[in-house]
């Protein structure tokens, strides 16, 4: 894409700019290919941004913003159930806290390394913005694998990776919440911890229990807002999910909301994964099966392909790392929600999905698909919903959860629901017209990253050369 501007011979075009920004972006940062994936998307659609707005490359906003404020690296160290020493590394990167405390999720998962966390703090500080609350951006985790773990032993992971983190955060600085790994379990623990530690109870993380300062819908509120988020999109269209086929990949806290929102609005979902493989049920995923699949993803731990034997009609298909495209995304469907991990889908099942005839892919996952991938939903003009519009209902309910927490008050289930759903009709009006205003109406990629961009940007204008 370019910015349509001819300049004069021996100009650089703020092409050749970003160009040599994102050079040194990968000059810097060897080795981490997500976080040049991530910084590339919002780059593309930010040459359309810098043709109008000189000011922001005068004061360097580029080469500031794909830089961490201050990335936080430690050693974690734990004994197992056999006494044996274990030892993780642990990560915080805090990535702009231009309009807001930093603020995003931990990961915890055997894949978790520099790169990848850097690339979801450089996503949070857009889809933090676009959520209208005042939030910067961060994440962290480790690379610690709660699977095949004891309680005992996430518990005791969890209180020295505290340890450390508990020196760099606060609820004013630094507030963490869940991601892949970390759910329910986990945030007690760390939050059990740093209370330990600091001798205070504040709202320093997000996700936590009811009774101790949690928010009614923030465990919904990810897989809920994509549903909303998706429904308007429809909307747009003059369509509904009423009666359409989804897929939804993943199986855990994102993708079993997105099913309960799906039923609720008369959408039939069919199939779910883990990174065992995929399963499809023709009959549909109905709200018994759905509470089947908590119960077993939740609290037994176990594999979605179990799912086969208590429910035999549906399909599995085990995960064949030699094939070169997910089966999940070659099954005929209307729409489909990515909700498990980066980079899922790539050219050849988003080509699969829409020769299949997909109408619309909302993505619950951060990064689910690769450029290729992301270029031909465009180039297909399908609706897309990139992931920092699309799932920004979750990290803005933690904002919810955090405006409780200071008044030292609980809001009904309703309330929140009905901000959240609020707040996604605005993230999705911001994308659509922040789209058509810099001529390329439809295209949610580019409103999403321009929009997001935009309020970050000139809170770093104001603030001076920090
Ligand atoms: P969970 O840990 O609850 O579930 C993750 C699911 O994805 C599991 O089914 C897991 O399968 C599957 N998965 C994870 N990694 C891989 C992989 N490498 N290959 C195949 N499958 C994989 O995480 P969440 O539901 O919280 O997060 C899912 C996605 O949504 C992530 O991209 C996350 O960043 C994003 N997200 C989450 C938010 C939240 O509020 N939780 C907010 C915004 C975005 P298995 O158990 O086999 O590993």
């Amino acid at each position: 894409m370019s910015s349509g501007v001819v300049p004069p011979l021996g100009v650089r075009t703020s092409d050749d700019y970003l160009e040599e920004v994102l050079l040194t972006v990968k000059a810097k940062n060897p080795a981490e290919p997500e976080f040049h994936q991530a910084v590339q998307e919002v780059f593309d659609s930010l040459r359309l941004v810098l043709a109008k707005r000189p000011e922001y490359r005068a004061a360097k906003i580029l080469e500031r913003i794909v830089e961490p404020e201050r990335v936080l690296m430690f050693r974690v160290p734990w004994f197992d159930d056999q006494g044996q020493m274990q030892i993780n590394r642990g990560f915080r990167i805090e990535m702009n806290s231009a309009i807001g405390p930093y603020k995003g999720g931990l990961r915890f998962h055997p894949s978790v390394n520099l790169g990848i966390l850097k690339f979801l703090a450089f996503e949070q500080v857009f889809k933090n913005s676009l959520t209208t609350l005042p939030m910067g951006g961060g994440k962290g985790g480790s690379d610690f694998d709660p699977k095949g773990k004891s309680d005992n032993e996430v518990m005791r992971f969890c209180q020295s990776f505290m340890t450390e983190l508990s020196r760099h955060i606060g609820p004013d600085t630094d507030v963490p919440a869940g991601d892949i790994g970390v759910g329910g379990r986990e945030i007690g623990f760390l939050f059990g911890q740093y209370k330990r530690l600091r001798n205070e109870f504040t709202g320093v993380l997000t996700g936590k229990g009811l009774n101790w300062g949690g928010s009614l819908i923030r465990p919904e509120a990810t897989g809920y807002g994509c549903v909303y988020f998706a429904s308007e999109m429809l909307k747009s269209r003059r369509d509904s999910l009423e009666g359409k086929l989804c897929l939804v990949s993943g199986s855990g806290n994102v993708s079993q909301f997105t099913i309960e929102k799906l039923l609720e609005l008369g959408a039939k979902p069919i199939a779910l994964s883990d990174s065992n493989g995929v399963i499809v049920d023709p009959d549909g995923i109905n709200r018994d099966k759905l509470a089947w699949v908590m119960q077993l993803k939740n609290f037994r731990r176990g594999r979605i392909q179990e799912y086969t034997n208590q429910f035999p009609k549906a399909l599995f298909m085990a995960a064949d790392p030699k094939l070169d495209h997910n089966p999940l995304w070659n099954v005929k469907a209307d729409c489909a929600f990515p909700s498990a991990t980066q980079n899922e889908i790539n050219a050849k099942d988003a080509a699969n999905l829409i020769k299949n005839g997909v109408k619309l892919v909302a993505e619950g996952a951060n990064m689910p698909c690769t450029l290729p991938a992301t270029k031909l939903f465009l180039d297909a003009g399908i609706l897309y919903g990139p992931a920092k519009a699309a799932n920004a209902g979750g990290v803005a309910t933690s904002g919810l959860e955090m405006a409780q927490n200071s008044m030292r008050m609980s809001w009904t289930r309703e309330e929140v629901d009905e901000r959240l759903h609020k707040i996604m009709i605005a993230v999705h009006r911001n994308c659509y017209e922040t789209a058509a205003e810099y001529g390329t109406p439809g295209n949610l990629v580019n409103g999403a990253n321009i929009g997001g961009f935009l309020k970050v940007a000139d809170a770093m204008l104001d603030q001076g050369l920090v």
